[in-house]
């Protein structure tokens, strides 16, 4: 059985997809305007997680993520600047060479953290007809009106708006300052946005209301509709997406189609750094390129995020990233010297899929793993069982399992002598040995069990 959280509820529910064996799942992509920093490639390992855990009971997973290459503005609340139009006047773009640009290099960070990628990822820019087609719903079953700067959706006229949230459109409005123009609530939201009088937009496009773009969060509705039935299974997104992004998503599709979107929602907590925000002023926002600058492994990261629960906020430090990449490269390193896998261990994998089946339990996944490396069983068991765990944490340990470092015998002379050396206390000889062997390509450590050779 596996259980869910699911924040439209509130509480962890037991997971049944729609279909039989299938599950629709959608999550909300990324905005091609700048790299993805850390904080956002968080988010995306915890979709692929979901859909391991998924995939590894047997269900078969449609996945899609759309890309959001129009601009939306800045704020959630349809104010601020564009983002695409920030980002093509800072590299003197075409809006189409941003998007592409950003978009590959997302797709660089997927796959160097090993996420498997969506079955489709459509792109908002694509899919005009289809946000006019939902608006035009939405227009004809009373929940559209118009003022002088677009069509806005009237939160008013839909009797359970806020339902995710949990919160009235009264108490938003209390709560947060809203720019309120001419819309009539706080929680009305755009659905098509009119380009600004004489001003020359590089993305804009007619439509029945006049020329203009869609608000932002019409595609979501539109393309998860057009690509997986409504409802679908599960819809994922960051914490930051429940009050308006999903709200107004939910809003959408229960007024165009008069269904709810999505059964289950599921979000992920944040990343701070250093327990703060990260940005760029700081000079505390790294992006998977900055890692691996500084000579980390993406899959280090990964590790680090499966060590917290993808509900409770992680806090990133360089020196919990040390302790991740130590973690990765011993466990490596000990399957390396393990036998050819061969019968696994039941007792364990049990235990380990009750973990990852209880709302992605991650850190106890992890425990378990170790639980797994330290026990007194063959190697060969325990070979086969990190394998099949393996295909849920995604840590490409198949690269290591069974893969002992086949040292040349010109190598293994050297490290010979120079474990003569070094017991005749001949430091100098000893060093100049190491030197050799390093020019061949290994690495000797000095463990308290004798030697121990890598590959460089
Ligand atoms: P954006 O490309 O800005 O729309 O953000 C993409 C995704 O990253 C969204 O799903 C956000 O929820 C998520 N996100 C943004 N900042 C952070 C952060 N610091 N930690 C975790 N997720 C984040
Ligand atoms: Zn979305």
């Amino acid at each position: 059985m596996i259980r869910l959280y699911n924040t439209l509820t509130r509480q962890k529910e037991e997971f049944k997809p729609i279909h039989e064996g299938k599950v629709s799942l959608y999550a909300c992509g990324p905005t091609v305007y700048w790299f993805a920093h850390i904080g956002n490639v968080r988010r995306y390992v915890f979709d692929d997680i979901l859909r391991r855990v998924l995939e590894f009971n047997g269900l078969e997973v449609k996945h899609v993520m759309n890309i959001t290459d129009v601009g939306h503005l800045t704020g959630d609340m349809d104010e601020g600047e564009d983002k695409m139009i920030v980002a093509m006047r800072r590299e003197g773009k075409t809006a189409h060479e941003i998007a592409k640009f950003y978009t590959d290099a997302f797709l660089q960070d997927v796959d160097r953290l090993n996420i498997r990628r969506a079955n489709i990822y459509p792109k908002a820019t694509d899919h005009i007809p289809e946000q006019i087609e939902m608006i035009k719903h939405l227009e004809k079953n009373g929940y559209a009106y118009r003022t002088s700067d677009g069509i806005y959706f009237d939160t008013s006229k839909l009797e359970n708006y806020g339902r995710l949230s949990q919160q009235r459109s009264e108490e938003k409005k209390a709560g947060a300052r809203v720019e309120m123009g001419e819309k009539r609530h706080a929680t009305d939201f755009a659905l098509w946005r009119f380009s600004g009088m004489g001003s020359i937009r590089e993305m804009e496009w007619e439509s029945p209301w006049g020329v203009g773009f869609p608000g932002w969060h019409i595609e979501c509705s539109a393309m998860s509709m057009k690509y997986l039935d409504v409802p679908f299974d599960i819809h994922t997104g960051g914490v930051d997406h429940i009050a308006v992004h999903h709200e107004n998503e939910i809003a959408q599709t229960q007024g165009a189609e008069g269904i709810l979107e999505a059964n289950f929602w599921m979000h992920s907590e944040f990343l701070t750094v250093d327990n703060g925000k990260m940005s760029k002023s700081l000079g505390n926002l790294y992006t998977i390129d900055d890692l691996i600058a500084k000579g980390y492994d993406p899959l280090a990261y990964r590790y680090f995020v499966l060590s917290a629960h993808y509900r409770s906020k992680i806090n990133f430090t360089f020196e919990a990233l040390d302790a991740a990449q130590n973690a990765l490269t011993k466990l490596r390193e000990t399957v390396r010297d393990w036998d050819e896998p061969d019968v696994g261990c039941a007792e364990l994998e049990e235990k380990f899929l009750a973990a990852m089946n209880d709302d992605l339990g991650t850190p106890q996944a992890l425990a378990i793993v170790w639980e797994l490396v330290n026990a007194d069983l063959p190697t060969g068991a325990k070979a086969e069982s990190i394998l099949r765990m393996d295909q849920v944490l995604g840590l490409r340990l198949k690269e290591y399992v069974a893969h002992r470092v086949q040292v040349p015998s010109v190598v293994q002379d050297l490290v010979e002598q120079r474990e003569e050396a070094r017991n005749a206390k001949d430091w100098k000889r000893s060093d100049e040995l190491r030197k050799q062997i390093e020019i061949l390509g290994f690495l000797v450590e000095d463990t308290p069990g004798g030697s121990h050779i890598k590959k460089f």
